[in-house]
């Protein structure tokens, strides 16, 4: 580590020692800065990395609400606003037992980077709560969102800031969430995106962030002379992303042969088609967060506590949550003749890990490259929205698949070096280059 890079860090951890996940979001940008921004003085003179870790914002507040019971809870919930160089605050909200402040800050601080590669106007920023939706009634979940609103409405607007979903908040917390907000600023105005269909919501958004993943997988095998055409696909996760990865890889020719969730995974030599993709559906609807129930319907493998990475597969798409494959399962899959890995979720392999599959030169290309087709067609329901129009499913299909051309080869022109490309360099550089110009451009204030 250079010194630079060691002293910055020093600086981030002193001041919110309580955020590992955040510092480590940081670090893996600063890493891929650092000599860019010493062959570019421009940025050090503009102090521009050391004001683009801090948000220019946070709320933070506590969300009352009552159970079925009549038994009063409480919540904290939060919105990090990152970065608005480039656009509002845009980014979902998660609801998770384990969220806190450190969580959301480095979803948010990736989500800056990764916004700013979907070549549309969108600065970045997140939100969520610690509330666990696993078990709760939908008149909870209904009555925690409102709760929700009735603080956070004031800190949103179509051009101010724009949530939408992530773990545990689907198209039923948009809707409570939305409805809630109508409701008070008495305005129709398209400030979440992830919508139903009837109300402003974009065709292909629920798939999108699982399509974007296998869109950019093949993108990648291309530079190689590859496809996606035959490969056995290992996935992890059975929720929106896993599910719109599935489908994809089903439609490219490949067959995902894992899925797993917080109980272990499922392994299926057959392959996830057909009636069991949909089976994903259900399985998620049912609120009870376990993939062994796919095992027990269709009478296939399920290995409980553990992860699919140590399955042999050519394509690896860890779509789930945040260090959820760390060095061990790497090497399991760089053992196993893995040439691919093309991340769903926001920060699922350790340092560790991506280490070791830049090194073995993989096609490997982190989550804000990746996963970015989500937001990209959440920028797309907001144009429709501003528009008053609906695409088709073929339209924004289309634009999906130019947006992850256009990031894929952003990563190319900034990650490449000696033949191979760096997509974490890549994305981190192009991702900058262009909140930090814009940065720079509105001034010292910014
Ligand atoms: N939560 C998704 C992400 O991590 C989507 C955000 C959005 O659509 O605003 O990118």
């Amino acid at each position: 580590m250079s010194e630079a890079l060691a002293k910055f860090m020093e600086k981030i951890k002193a001041k919110d020692p309580d955020q590992p996940e955040f510092h480590q979001a940081v670090y893996e940008v600063a890493e891929s800065l650092m000599p860019f921004i010493e062959a570019n003085p421009k940025y050090k003179k503009a102090n521009i990395l050391e004001r683009m870790v801090e948000p220019e914002r946070v709320i933070m507040f506590r969300v009352p609400w009552v159970d079925d019971k009549g038994e009063i809870h409480v919540n904290r919930a939060y919105r990090v606003q990152m970065n608005s160089a480039i656009g509002p605050y845009k980014g979902g909200m998660r609801f998770h037992r384990n969220v806190t402040l450190g969580t959301l800050k480095f979803l948010a601080f990736e989500q800056v980077f990764k916004n700013a590669l979907t070549t549309l106007p969108m600065g970045g920023g997140k939100g969520g709560s610690d509330f666990d939706p696993i078990g709760k009634s939908e008149g909870e979940v209904m009555r925690f969102c409102q709760s929700l609103m009735m603080e956070l409405y004031r800190h949103l607007g179509p051009n101010t800031d724009v949530p939408a979903g992530d773990i545990g908040v689907g198209a039923r917390e948009i809707g409570f969430m939305f409805g809630a907000y109508k409701k008070i600023v008495n305005e129709w105005t398209g400030v979440f995106t992830g919508k139903g269909r009837n109300w402003g919501g974009s065709r292909i958004r629920p798939e999108a962030t699982g399509f974007g993943v296998v869109y950019f997988a093949e993108e990648m095998l291309k530079t190689r002379g590859d496809s996606m055409e035959g490969k056995i696909v290992a996935i992890s996760g059975f929720g929106n992303v896993a599910w719109g990865a599935t489908r994809k890889s089903n439609d490219l020719g490949a067959k995902v042969v894992t899925l797993s969730g917080p109980d272990g995974y499922i392994y299926d030599p057959d392959g996830v088609k057909g009636e069991k993709i949909d089976f994903m559906l259900e399985m998620r609807a049912s609120n009870r967060d376990k993939v062994q129930d796919y095992a027990d319907k269709f009478g296939v493998q399920f290995f409980p506590g553990k992860r699919p990475w140590e399955v042999k597969a050519d394509v690896y798409m860890p779509c789930a949550i945040q260090n959820e494959l760390d060095i061990n399962d790497a090497k399991n899959i760089v053992n196993n003749g893995g040439i691919c890995v093309s991340e769903g979720a926001n920060m699922p392999s350790t340092p560790e890990a991506v280490n070791l599959f830049i090194q073995n030169k993989l096609l490997y290309a982190p989550g804000k490259a990746s996963n970015a087709g989500g937001v990209s067609v959440s920028g797309l329901e907001m144009t429709q929205n501003a528009m008053h129009i609906y695409w088709t499913s073929e339209e924004v299909d289309k634009q999906l698949q130019i947006i992850m051309k256009a990031i894929h080869e952003q990563c190319v022109e900034h990650g490449t070096k000696d033949g191979y490309t760096n997509y974490v360099n890549g994305s981190n550089i192009a991702g900058f280059i262009k909140v930090a110009d814009s940065m720079i451009e509105q001034g010292p204030l910014s």
